[in-house]
């Protein structure tokens, strides 16, 4: 049933790295061929062998509202008929920037960029500008793109600087980079001991790359408690949570404000969309009012930013969305851990708005050690068997999957069934 795929993989791989533009999507941990995909369509994606699956990725999340939303696809058309880019601004990115200023208290100027790589790399250069501080600190499992000084393992111990997780970042960029482990405070507290020149956190307040684990309350309060205490900025990197997790994303489920927030996935519609975001004081650094240079050709692209806008504007006239997208992720992350249980299954669930993951593990996990005594093989047999079935969840434990609008509680309730014969098996 996947022979096309198979064949298209290996044509694929003749002329592209690992026949894929971005790794993850060479389904390396859980094996077997990726399917090649040949279109999408409302809550449901096709590909070359004519199969059809239920898709809980979304595109790694930017699909809120599934594919093919007739309210963005009308916007899209719309906009290419006039160009596709201009290099020259359009009010289009003050309509996107104020939607998103508006919901925030915390923020007053918005910076588009092409992705969430970039928009990570630009607050961070922006935090270092106006602190005139080299060192950050990230968490460990939260990635925040890939470039250079956020390519980072752990040293040897934790709270240490970090040595770069991938052959070709030079240590000399790593070196500024302290990597300290997600939810432990006592970690965080002793970072702030060795090194007091730390010009900011960069944290997911809802991490979503080690699949899915929240921070707590009380470390996101301590992270704010010692960057006050220390002149160090707080960055939210929301590029996977902005209105996903809420309207507001992570910000609008805890009570720690951050002093800058990325965007990304969501904001574009689909369309390659980032964006950096924070108070008046901080964004007057960045060039042309200040001398933290950051540019792009593509940035605020007409058709990014109409996919993007429209988007929003619908998800703000009826916020309820989030509570609905969390029953449907309530009712999916608790019928599959009770069809688990029933077979004596350590499985466990978790969901934030529109997010949930889930863990083969006897515990709940609380950062990326925790989620790495998940059982791999489990979730591999899981996920190919299920795939099998037509429904296409991420293909690793250290990703996470999205319901979107145009999931209906029938479709979740015939995954359970799907997923009650699967787990007999298992
Ligand atoms: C996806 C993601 C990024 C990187 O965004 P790209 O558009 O893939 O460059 C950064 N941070 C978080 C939290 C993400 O989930």
């Amino acid at each position: 049933m996947f022979d096309n795929s198979v064949k298209a993989y290996a044509q694929a791989k003749e002329v592209i790295p690992g026949g894929v533009d971005s790794p993850v999507r060479a389904f390396k941990s859980v094996g077997g061929t990726p399917p090649f995909i040949t279109k999408g369509k409302g809550a449901y994606l096709y590909d070359v062998d004519g199969n059809k699956y239920l898709d809980f990725v979304q595109s790694w999340g930017p699909l809120i509202f599934g594919h093919c939303d007739s309210d963005i696809e009308q916007a899209v058309l719309q906009t290419v008929k006039n160009g596709l880019s201009f290099g020259a601004p359009t009010e289009l990115e003050t309509q996107l920037a104020s939607e998103i200023v508006d919901m925030y208290e915390n923020i007053d100027k918005v910076r588009f960029v092409s992705s969430g790589t970039e928009a990570t790399m630009s607050a961070i250069r922006l935090a270092r500008g106006v602190t005139g501080r080299d060192n950050i600190l990230k968490f460990e499992g939260c990635y925040h793109g890939h470039s250079d000084s956020l390519l980072v393992q752990a040293g040897s111990g934790l709270a240490t600087f970090g040595t770069p997780s991938s052959p070709g970042v030079p240590a000399d960029l790593t070196k500024h980079t302290i990597v300290c482990e997600y939810n432990n405070i006592k970690n965080l507290e002793k970072c702030f001991e060795q090194s007091d020149d730390i010009a900011c956190i960069i944290i997911e307040p809802i991490a979503g790359n080690m699949g899915l684990v929240p921070a707590t309350q009380e470390f996101l309060k301590a992270c704010r408690k010692l960057c006050d205490k220390h002149g160090t900025l707080l960055i939210f990197d929301e590029v996977m949570s902005g209105f996903r997790a809420s309207l507001t994303g992570a910000s609008g489920l805890v009570d720690t404000k951050a002093d800058m927030i990325t965007f990304g996935k969501v904001i574009g519609g689909g369309m390659p969309v980032g964006a950096f975001a924070g108070s008046n004081e901080i964004m007057a650094h960045l060039s042309p009012d200040g001398p933290v240079y950051q540019a792009g050709t593509l940035s605020g692209n007409p058709v990014a930013m109409s996919a993007g806008l429209v988007g929003l504007r619908k998800l703000k006239a009826n916020p309820a969305i989030y509570d609905d997208l969390n029953a449907k992720a309530l009712r999916l992350m608790n019928g599959l851990k009770e069809v688990a249980n029933s077979y004596n299954i350590p499985f466990q669930v978790n969901t934030r708005g529109s997010m949930f993951g889930y863990f083969f593990n006897e515990k709940s996990p609380l950062n990326i050690k925790d989620v790495a005594t998940s059982d791999f093989d489990r979730f591999a047999k899981f996920h190919h068997e299920m795939l099998k079935r037509g429904y296409y969840f991420a293909c690793s434990q250290y990703e996470l999957g999205f319901i979107s609008t145009v999931i209906t509680n029938d479709d979740i309730d015939d995954c359970l069934k799907a997923a009650s014969e699967v787990m007999k098996n298992l």
